[in-house]
C-alpha cells in the first residue's frame, strides 16, 4: 500500500474509482509532512496508519496542494495536525463549512450550479456504505506566495502557482529528495462547463515548474514519473499550446502540425486534448 519513492518520501497511489489522489509523506527526523489530506477520513486514516506502522513518525503537519474535496476532506481525520495552505485555499474551503452532503443536498447543489456532477458522483462513491459525516477543516496556517517547512534533515518548499484547474494550486518541492509534487496544477478547468485548458496559462505554469531540478514529478491523479518521462509528455503539450495560440480555430492545421512536431499520429485522447485546448481560447 505504501510506496517508497526515495529515502524520505513515501506515497500511496491514486485510485480513480473513487477519485482518490496520490497522498505523500515526507519523513523528516523531527516532523512528518503529509502532502494532501485525501478525500475522506477513511482515505487519510488508511495512509497515515500505514505510514505510522512502517516508519517512525513523530508529530505531523499537513499541507494542501489546493482546496478540492478529494485533496482536503480527509484533514478532519487528524484535527491536531496543523493544516497549512494558501489564503486562497482557506477562502475556498470556508463556504463549505456546515454544508449538507446527503445525496439530495448534493443533487440540489448540482441542479443549482453550485456543484458539478463529476464531484457529486465521486463523493457519493467514496462515502458509500459509511456514515457520511463530512467535516471540512480550515487551514491553521496560511501563506500567500510561498513557504518553506524544515522537517529535520529534509525540507519542503511550497509555492503558489494558480491556474485554471484551481486558483489556489500549489506545487511542493523537496530539494533533498528531488521530488516535485504537482497536485493538479497542470489539470484542466473542471468547475466551469466543459473541461478546458488555457494555452497561455499552461505555458506560464510549465515555466514555473522548469525552475525545479527534480528527478521525480508527481501529478496527483497519475503516478510518479521520472524527469525524462515527464518532460517528454509536457513538451508535447507545450507544442500544442503554442499551436493553439498561433492557429486559434483552425483545428485541421493544429492537428496536422502537432502530429508532425511530435512525430506520431494523433489518437482519440490526443484529439480530445486538442479540443480542450481550443475551448480555452474562447474563455
Ligand atoms: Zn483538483
Amino acid at each position: 500500500m505504501i510506496n517508497q519513492l526515495t529515502n524520505r518520501f513515501v506515497y500511496m497511489s491514486a485510485d480513480g474509482t473513487v477519485d482518490r489522489p496520490i497522498l505523500g509523506a515526507i519523513l523528516g527526523e523531527e516532523q512528518t509532512l503529509y502532502i494532501d489530506a485525501g478525500n475522506s477520513k477513511r482515505h487519510a486514516k488508511t495512509f497515515r496508519e500505514a505510514v505510522g506502522k512502517n516508519y517512525s513518525t513523530r508529530s505531523s503537519m499537513t499541507a494542501l496542494t489546493h482546496w478540492h474535496w478529494d485533496h482536503s476532506f480527509g484533514a478532519a481525520y487528524d484535527p491536531l495536525s496543523p493544516l497549512i495552505a494558501t489564503g486562497l485555499t482557506y477562502q475556498a474551503l470556508q463556504p463549505l463549512l456546515g454544508l449538507d452532503w446527503s445525496d439530495e443536498a448534493l443533487d440540489e447543489r448540482v441542479r443549482q450550479g453550485q456543484e458539478i456532477a463529476f464531484c457529486a458522483d465521486y463523493i457519493k462513491k467514496e462515502y458509500e456504505g459509511v456514515e457520511r459525516v463530512i467535516q471540512v477543516k480550515l487551514p491553521d496556517i496560511t501563506f500567500t506566495d510561498s513557504i518553506t517547512l524544515y522537517l529535520g534533515g529534509v525540507s519542503c518548499h511550497i509555492q503558489h502557482v494558480g491556474g485554471v484547474h484551481a486558483q489556489d494550486s500549489c506545487v511542493m518541492y523537496i530539494p533533498e529528495e528531488k521530488v516535485l509534487f504537482l497536485g493538479d496544477v497542470l489539470g484542466p478547468a473542471i468547475y466551469d462547463g466543459p473541461r478546458y485548458y488555457a494555452a497561455r496559462d499552461f505555458l506560464r505554469i510549465v515555466e514555473k515548474i522548469k525552475k525545479y531540478p527534480a528527478a521525480w514529478y508527481i501529478e496527483s491523479h497519475y503516478r510518479p514519473v521520472t524527469a525524462e518521462e515527464f518532460w517528454q509528455d509536457i513538451n508535447e503539450s507545450c507544442v500544442l499550446a503554442e499551436l493553439v495560440i498561433k492557429f486559434k480555430d483552425n483545428k485541421q492545421v493544429i492537428e496536422r502540425e502537432w502530429a508532425k512536431c511530435i512525430g506520431r499520429e494523433l489518437g482519440d485522447e490526443d484529439k480530445a486534448v486538442v479540443h480542450q485546448f481550443m475551448l480555452g481560447e474562447h474563455r
